[in-house]
């Protein structure tokens, strides 16, 4: 997740879409998209006509901050994804589920993306046995994602953990919960 200077929800209400990046919160009756489900600004409740364009851009926008990848990172993704043989828009959107803070979040040792990134970079994470602090590691199949022993018992991984019932893990990740271990079945395309 790339640093931001403003308050993650306006992304949502901007979005007009729940993006989840307050990990509880976006569950519970404070969410402010559901307070005030209209764009942020003085002008938030003007009716606007988008162009084309302008629909194209915040569809672009949203991907990129549900994931929470910078633009530079995203384009790069995205130069991969034009260049790949499959659909542009699949490989792209493979490419961001397959980052390792994603799976970290999909697996539910953190609350939000952007927690999981901080899982990852404070080095609670091994990757195939082996620690990794590289948000951004595109994961393969038959990739084992473990939790590191002393971070177990972490109040926030805890909690991450009992949260995941209500988004469910994807079909593509095997989770083995007990074991704080989860394994890549395959691409996230598998279900
Ligand atoms: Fe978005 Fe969560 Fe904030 Fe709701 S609480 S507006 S879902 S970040």
């Amino acid at each position: 997740m790339s640093c931001l200077n403003t308050s993650v929800c306006k992304l949502c209400r901007r979005e007009n879409a729940k993006l989840f990046l307050k990990g509880d919160r976006c569950y519970s009756d404070k969410c402010s998209f559901e307070r005030r489900p209209y764009p942020p600004g003085q002008h938030g409740q003007q009716r606007l006509k988008f162009s084309e364009f302008a629909l194209q851009l915040r569809e672009k926008q949203k991907t990129k901050r549900w994931y929470g990848v910078s633009e530079k990172q995203f384009r790069r993704y995205f130069k991969e994804a034009a260049s790949s043989k499959e659909l542009t828009g699949t490989a792209l959107l493979k490419f961001l589920e397959m980052r390792l803070d994603n799976v970290v979040y999909s697996l539910g040792y953190a609350n939000s993306r952007r927690e999981a990134r901080q899982v990852v970079k404070h080095n609670h994470i091994l990757l195939n046995g082996k620690r990794s602090n590289i948000p951004s590691v595109c994961v393969k199949k038959g990739d084992v994602v473990e939790l590191a022993q002393e971070s177990r018992s972490h109040v926030r991984v805890l909690a991450g953990v009992q949260s995941v019932a209500r988004r469910s893990v994807p079909g593509w990740l095997d989770a083995d919960h007990q074991n704080f271990k989860g394994t890549v079945k395959g691409s996230s395309d598998a279900r």
